[in-house]
C-alpha cells in the first residue's frame, strides 16, 4: 500500500470514527487509543485488499465473458453449419454467415422471412410438422432452395428454446448442414447395393482373414445357403472336392500376383450337389495397398455346360437318329486311313440308301419320315460291333465304317445282315411298311486311299445296287465309275429330252383269251435319244424315278395316251381299255386324283375306258393313301391294274383289302411255264387267288403258244406278250392281225 493511500485511508477512517462517535449515545461514547486505531486501520486495510481482489476477479470475469462472446460469435459466424434462430411462427430472427452463403442471399433477405421460403415447396408439410412438434429436439432431411433456382439437400435440426425476453414463448435454434454429398453418396451406395442384391450373378465378399463378410441374394439362390449360414465362415465350405489342393494354391497365387483370377470351378450347394460355376475374383486393396477384401462374382454354368455338350452333340451327331454325323464320320475315317496306312490293314465302307424314302416322307409327313430313320438307325446299330462306326450322312443315306476287316467277304456278310434286318416291316403311324435298302461297298486301299474317293466309290456302288433292282448290295469296281459318268450325262439328256419332245409312247395290246379280241392296250414309254437312238424304259425309268422327273414324265404319258385314244376313236378303232403305268413316285402324290380328273376333262377321255397300272411297291408304302386313291379311281370308272404281280412283297391279305380290278402276273412267272414246276405252281396259285377275289387276271410276257395254252386252261382272262404283238406305234394297232 502506498503512503498517500495510507494517509487518505487514515483520514477517512477518522472521519468515519468521528461520525460514529457523534451517533453513539453519550454514556457509551468511547475514545480509541492509538493502538486500537492502528488495529482498526489494519482490519480496514485487509478489507480494502479483499475488495480490490474481488474487483480484479470481476474485471477478469468480464474480460473472459467478452472473449467468450467474441469466440462464440466467431464460431457462430464462421461455423461450417448454417445456424438460424426462428420464432415460434418459423420466422427467421437471426442467421449466421454460413446460412447466408448456403442460400446465396444477404442476411437482410433472410431475417424476418419465414423459413419455409427457403425450403422446397414439396417439403413444406414436413417443415410444418417439425415446427409444430412438441419435442425439444427434432431433425429431418429437407431440400433447401437457393437463390438462382439451385437447391441442396440439408439436415435440418431444431432445438427448442425461449424467445429472448419473452420467457413464455417458444423459439427455435436451427442448424442446417449441407449433406448433398453424403446424400448422393448414400443414394449411390443404395443403388449399388440394390444392384448387387438384384443382380443374377452371385456375389461373395471375403475379408483378409478369409471370412465371408457379404453375400447377395443370388448367392443364396445359387448355393442354397442363407446369408446367416455363411457369414463369418471360410469360403472353403463351398468346396466340391473335385479340385486338388494345388488348384486352389495356383488360384491364390494368381490372386496374390495380379489381384484377379477367373475360371471355371466346381463348388457344392447346401444340398450337397456339385455344380460348375464361372468365378471372377478381384482384390480390393486398403490405403496401404494391402489386400482388404476379395470380391468373388460367379454364376452357375450348369446350363451353359449342358448347352455346350448339346452343341458338341449337334456338331458331331445327327439330331434325328443321334448317330454320328458326316463331320464325326469323316474324322473317324481319316483316323482309320492313317491306322491302315501304318499297319497295312484293310477296311470297308458301306454306303446305304433307303429305297423310296422320299415317297414316305412326302406322303406320311416328315415326323413319320424321322421315325423311320430312327428305327433304321436302331436296327443298323444293333448289327454292328463296338469298333464299327455308323453315321447318317444326310437325308436317307447312312454309312458304315468297318475297320480293319481282313476279308472282303466280311463287308458282304454285313451287307447281307443289313438287308435281312430291313426285311421286317416297319411300324409307322400305326401301319406296317416294307422299306428296303440299297448298299454300295468300297474297300481300302483297292477302291481308294483317301476318304473322298472311298465314299464316292461306295456311293457309286450303291447306285449300281439300286439299278440292279434295289434291296440289294453291290461292291465297287472300276467299270462302275464309267457308268456313273454316263448316269450324269443320262440325267442331263433326259431333262433335255423331256423338254424337246423326245419321249414317245408305244402301245401293246392285251388279248381277251375267251374272245381272242383286243381287250385293251398298254401305253409304254420310249425315248428317242439324239445319239443313242431308241432308249428302252429299263434304261431310263429308274433314273427318272430317282430324280423325281418321273412325275412330269408320267403326266406327259397320261395326256399323250388319252389324246391318242381320241385319235383312235375318230379313226373308228376300238382299243378297249387303255391302260397307263403310274410310277410309285407319281402314285404317292397327294394331288394325283385331282390331276387325273383334270386330264380326263381336258382330253375328253371316257373314264370307263381308262386303266391305271400300279406296282405293289407303289401300293405298299401308304396303304391308306392307296385305298383312298384307288377307290376314287374306281368311282370314276377307271380300271385298276396291279402290275408285275408276284414280284413285290405284298401279302395276299393286303391285296384283298385293295380296291382293284385286274392282277397282271409278272413276266418272270410266265417265262418258264409250263416247263418249270415252281413257276407253274405260282402262276396257278395267282390265278386261283384272283378268281377267289373276283379279280380279272392278265398274264404278261406271253411269248409261246405253250404258255398261252396253259393260261387258257387255268382260266386266265387275258394275255399280253410278243406272241400277239410287241409294243407298236399308235398307227400299228389297226394293222394288227390278231388271232388265237
Ligand atoms: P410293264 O408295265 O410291266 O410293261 C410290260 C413290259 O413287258 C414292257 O416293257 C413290254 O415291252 C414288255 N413285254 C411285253 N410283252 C413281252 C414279252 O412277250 N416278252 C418280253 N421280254 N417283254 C415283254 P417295256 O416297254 O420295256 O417297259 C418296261 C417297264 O417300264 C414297264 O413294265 C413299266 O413298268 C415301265 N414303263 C413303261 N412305260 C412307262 C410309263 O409310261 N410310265 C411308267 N411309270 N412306267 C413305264
Ligand atoms: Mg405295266
Ligand atoms: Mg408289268
Amino acid at each position: 500500500m502506498t503512503k498517500t493511500t495510507d494517509t487518505r485511508t487514515r483520514d477517512k477512517l477518522r472521519e468515519q470514527a468521528e461520525q460514529l462517535a457523534a451517533s453513539q449515545p453519550k454514556e457509551r461514547l468511547q475514545t480509541y487509543s492509538d493502538k486500537e486505531t492502528q488495529s482498526i486501520i489494519h482490519d480496514l486495510q485487509v478489507h480494502q485488499i479483499e475488495l480490490e481482489m474481488q474487483n480484479e476477479e470481476l474485471r477478469n470475469a468480464q474480460v473472459t465473458i467478452s472473449e467468450s462472446r467474441d469466440r462464440y460469435s466467431m464460431l457462430y459466424e464462421s461455423a461450417p453449419v448454417g445456424y438460424l434462430s426462428l420464432n415460434e411462427k418459423g420466422i427467421v430472427t437471426e442467421c449466421n454467415t454460413k446460412f447466408c452463403e448456403m442460400i446465396g442471399l444477404g442476411r437482410e433477405k433472410i431475417i424476418k422471412y419465414p423459413i419455409g421460403r427457403f425450403i422446397l415447396d414439396s417439403e413444406s408439410p414436413i417443415l410444418k410438422h417439425l415446427l409444430n412438434s412438441k419435442a425439444n429436439v427434432v431433425e429431418h432431411e429437407l431440400g433447401f432452395v437457393c437463390e438462382g433456382g439451385k437447391s441442396f439437400h440439408g439436415l435440418f435440426q431444431l432445438h427448442r428454446t425461449k424467445e429472448p425476453h419473452q420467457q413464455s414463448n417458444t423459439a427455435w435454434l436451427a442448424a442446417v448442414s449441407d449433406i448433398t454429398k453424403i446424400y448422393d453418396l448414400a443414394m449411390e451406395l443404395q443403388i449399388k447395393s440394390k444392384a448387387i442384391d438384384t443382380t443374377l450373378e452371385s456375389v461373395m465378399i471375403v475379408d483378409n482373414n478369409t471370412k465371408i463378410c457379404f453375400v447377395n441374394k443370388a448367392f443364396e439362390k445359387t448355393t442354397g445357403y442363407t446369408r446367416n449360414q455363411v457369414l463369418g465362415k471360410n469360403p472353403r465350405i463351398l468346396r466340391s472336392g473335385k479340385h486338388t489342393s494345388s488348384f486352389y494354391q495356383d488360384m491364390w497365387e494368381a490372386i496374390a500376383e495380379t489381384g484377379i483370377w477367373c475360371g471355371e470351378i466346381w463348388n457344392r450347394k447346401a444340398t450337397g450337389e456339385a455344380y460348375p460355376e464361372w468365378l471372377n475374383i478381384s482384390t480390393i486393396y486398403d490405403d496401404r495397398q494391402k489386400p482388404a477384401y476379395y470380391v468373388g462374382v460367379f454364376s452357375d454354368i450348369t446350363k451353359e455346360q449342358e448347352l455346350r455338350l448339346r452343341l458338341h452333340e449337334l456338331a458331331y451327331h445327327d439330331s434325328v437318329t443321334n448317330l454320328p454325323n458326316r463331320h464325326l464320320f469323316m474324322d473317324r475315317l481319316e483316323q482309320e486311313i492313317l491306322h491302315a496306312q501304318r499297319n497295312h490293314t484293310y477296311f470297308s465302307l458301306l454306303f446305304m440308301d433307303l429305297d423310296r424314302f422320299k415317297s414316305i416322307n412326302d406322303t406320311l409327313g416328315h415326323s413319320t419320315g424321322d421315325q423311320l430313320l430312327k428305327e433304321v438307325a436302331n436296327r443298323l446299330s444293333g448289327l454292328l460291333r463296338e469298333n464299327d462306326t455308323i453315321a447318317r450322312m444326310g437325308g436317307d443315306e447312312f454309312i458304315i465304317l468297318l475297320p480293319t476287316v481282313d476279308t472282303a467277304s466280311h463287308a458282304d456278310n454285313v451287307a447281307k445282315k443289313i438287308l435281312q434286318c430291313m426285311s421286317d416291316p416297319f411300324d409307322l403311324a400305326g401301319r406296317q411298311y416294307h422299306i428296303r435298302m440299297s448298299i454300295g461297298i468300297s474297300r481300302y486301299p483297292d477302291d481308294g486311299i483317301d476318304s473322298e474317293t472311298l465314299i464316292k466309290n461306295a456311293d457309286i456302288a450303291m447306285y449300281k445296287a439300286k439299278e440292279k433292282g434295289r434291296d440289294t448290295y453291290h461292291s465297287y469296281n472300276k467299270e462302275l465309275n464309267e457308268n456313273i459318268f454316263k448316269k450324269v450325262d443320262l440325267e442331263r439328256d433326259l431333262r433335255e429330252g423331256l423338254n424337246n419332245n423326245a419321249l414317245t409312247l408305244v402301245y401293246q395290246p392285251q388279248i381277251d383269251l375267251d374272245s381272242g379280241k383286243v381287250s385293251g392296250v398298254e401305253a409304254l414309254m420310249r425315248w428317242n435319244h439324239p445319239v443313242k437312238g431308241l432308249v428302252m424304259p429299263s434304261d431310263f425309268i429308274w433314273l427318272a424315278e430317282e430324280t423325281g422327273l418321273i412325275v412330269t414324265m408320267g403326266y406327259w404319258a397320261l395326256r399323250e395316251a388319252l389324246n391318242q385314244y381320241q385319235t383312235w376313236l375318230r379313226e373308228g378303232i376300238d382299243v378297249g381299255i387303255l391302260s397307263v403305268n403310274l410310277s410309285p413316285h407319281q402314285f404317292l402324290q397327294s394331288n394325283l386324283v385331282d390331276n387325273m380328273i383334270k386330264i380326263l376333262h381336258e382330253t375328253g377321255m371316257p373314264s370307263d375306258k381308262l386303266g391305271v397300272e400300279i406296282t405293289e411297291s407303289a401300293a405298299m408304302p401308304n396303304i391308306q393313301h392307296t385305298i383312298e386313291t384307288l377307290e376314287a379311281f374306281q368311282k370314276m370308272g377307271i380300271t385298276v391294274f396291279i402290275d408285275d404281280f408276284g414280284s413285290g412283297f405284298s401279302s395276299l391279305s393286303l391285296i384283298r383289302r385293295l380296291p382293284i380290278d385286274v392282277l397282271k402276273i409278272d413276266r418272270q412267272f410266265i417265262n418258264e411255264i409250263p416247263g418249270n414246276p415252281d413257276d407253274v405252281a405260282i402262276a396257278q396259285a395267282i390265278i386261283a387267288m384272283a378268281q377267289t377275289l373276283n379279280l380279272e387276271i392278265v398274264a404278261e410276257g406271253v411269248e409261246t403258244l405253250d404258255q398261252l395254252r396253259f393260261l387258257q386252261q387255268h382260266g386266265c382272262n387275258a394275255a399280253q406278250g410278243y406272241l400277239f404283238s410287241k409294243p407298236v406305234e399308235p398307227s400299228g394297232l389297226n394293222t394288227l392281225n390278231l388271232s388265237l
